[in-house]
């Protein structure tokens, strides 16, 4: 047996913040991860969104720059855009264009490949963090309601390791709710929202003649009738990424053609502009199913010393709303604040309890936005906040103040509560004209 040891299963997003963070508590961090991580792989089967654009929103950016000084500028050194939420961003809202001004609030559109491979150089740089990869862990040792290790197979050989702490950071395909269970001890069903949306993606390369005064053009979709929608951002340089997202099983087709006339077919044609003219760098991958859903570890009375679990392991929310990099890493502030006053090993719910609390927002936010898609029948308290987002997002083209609100709520950088200031509810309820300027 060791002492002072942390294990955290998973070399994902989640799992190298967590490791950092444990570096500081535990005398010895190793992270066990299923797939083989060479410098050169740029994708990787345990990571599949790779093939999607991710944008790290400001909130996020800043946890990362707390944990790893300057790591957001050495991510924009390898390529990483940053662009400011208001005058970088041509966004077709349903009712016109969304205003041009700055907002001075930036999000860093990155691909997962560089967001991940800068992440992992700087872990493993700390002298007291180690990585084996290779290793698909499949079940959990538990010594009298302790988690002690964790179990699993490494080229076919048994792999058994030891640590006072475990964390599970194995992402949305995270299997911890039956490992928990052959143990005995049992997890509430999930709560899941499924918009039935999907996501298909291709990157672009694009003639250094092209210029735009934009660098991220989105539209975006809004129950019940607008199933459609994408986004085109600049990443590494010359590459663009296009990303056609649909609603409600209204999915973009993966081939050539298809992909072109779903594009086509949005009010933003800036998007369809580059499908249509620059040159293809990958092929159009596509992930369909994307649902939020949340496994509330924080209400199981008989949770396991010695484990914690953060990242899509717990709240995995629906990608096309960009909030999940940013929601695991406010898990790992609280993780490292929670550290410096308690020993979780014995008290692990109280991290479970802070996780659950940091994904209250977004889970609602997502989930009231994704609800007009299900089929399922709303709740009046959501119907209500579903009708002022409405409202608010009619009026957002109209007002640069109500724009700045809503872009600040969705970037998790103010509580929703600024939605409703007084100067904000009047513009709203007293519907803004979109101005004549368009664009
Ligand atoms: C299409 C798509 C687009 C997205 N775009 C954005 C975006 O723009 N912005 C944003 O904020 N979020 C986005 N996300 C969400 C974001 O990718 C996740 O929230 C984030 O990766 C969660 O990090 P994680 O570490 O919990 O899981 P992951 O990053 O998925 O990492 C899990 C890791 O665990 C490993 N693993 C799994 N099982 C085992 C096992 N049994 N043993 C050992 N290792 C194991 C995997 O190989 C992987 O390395 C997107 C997601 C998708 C699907």
């Amino acid at each position: 047996m060791y002492s002072d040891r942390a294990l955290v299963i998973g070399a994902g997003f989640a799992g190298l913040l967590a490791a950092r963070v444990l570096s500081e508590s535990y005398g010895d961090v190793v992270v066990v991860e299923r797939d083989r991580l060479t410098a050169d792989t740029p994708h990787r089967p345990g990571v599949p969104q790779a093939h999607h654009p991710h944008v790290l929103l400001a909130r996020g950016a800043e946890v990362l720059d707390g944990l790893f000084p300057r790591l957001c500028a050495e991510l924009e050194e390898a390529g990483a855009v940053r662009s400011d939420a208001g005058s970088d961003h041509l966004v077709r809202l349903p009712a016109g264009w969304a205003p041009r001004d700055h907002l001075g609030t930036s999000v860093l559109s990155v691909t997962r490949t560089t967001l991940e491979r800068t992440i992992r150089k700087r872990v493993l740089k700390l002298p007291n963090v180690s990585l084996v990869d290779g290793v698909a862990v499949r079940g959990l040792l538990l010594d009298r309601g302790t988690v002690i290790g964790v179990r699993g197979v490494r080229d076919d050989d048994l792999f058994t390791d030891y640590a006072d702490l475990v964390v599970d950071a194995s992402g949305h395909g995270s299997k911890l709710v039956p490992w928990l269970a052959e143990h005995g001890v049992h997890c509430p069903a999930p709560m899941i929202v499924n918009g039935r949306a999907s996501c298909a993606s291709r990157l672009y390369h694009l003639d250094g003649d092209l210029r735009f005064d934009w660098k991220t053009a989105r539209e975006p979709t809004r129950a019940p009738d607008l199933t459609r929608g994408g986004t085109a951002s600049e990443v590494d340089g010359q590459r663009w990424f296009v990303a056609l997202v649909g609603a409600a099983g209204d999915a973009a087709p993966a081939d050539d053609d298809g992909f072109a006339e779903y594009a086509a077919s949005l009010r933003c044609q800036d998007i369809a502009e580059i499908v249509k003219t620059a040159a293809p760098a990958s092929p159009v991958h596509r992930t369909a199913n994307l649902r939020s859903r949340w496994n509330r570890f924080h209400q199981v009375p008989d949770w396991p010393r010695g484990l914690l679990a953060l990242g899509d392991s717990v709240v995995s929310l629906n990608p096309v709303h960009g909030h999940g990099l940013t929601l695991a890493a406010l898990s790992c502030a609280d993780l490292r604040h929670l550290l410096r006053g308690n020993d979780l090993a014995r008290h692990p719910l109280l991290f479970q309890r802070a996780v659950a609390r940091t994904a209250k927002v977004p889970w609602t936010s997502v989930t009231t936005a994704d609800l007009g898609w299900s089929g399922r029948r709303i709740p009046p308290r959501v119907r209500l906040r579903r009708w002022y987002a409405r409202r608010l997002t009619d009026a957002a083209p109209g007002s640069t103040r109500v724009y700045r609100a809503y872009v600040r709520v969705t970037q998790m950088a103010d509580h929703p509560a600024k939605l409703f200031a007084p100067a904000v509810i009047w513009r709203v309820l007293s519907g803004s004209r979109p101005r004549a300027t368009a664009r």
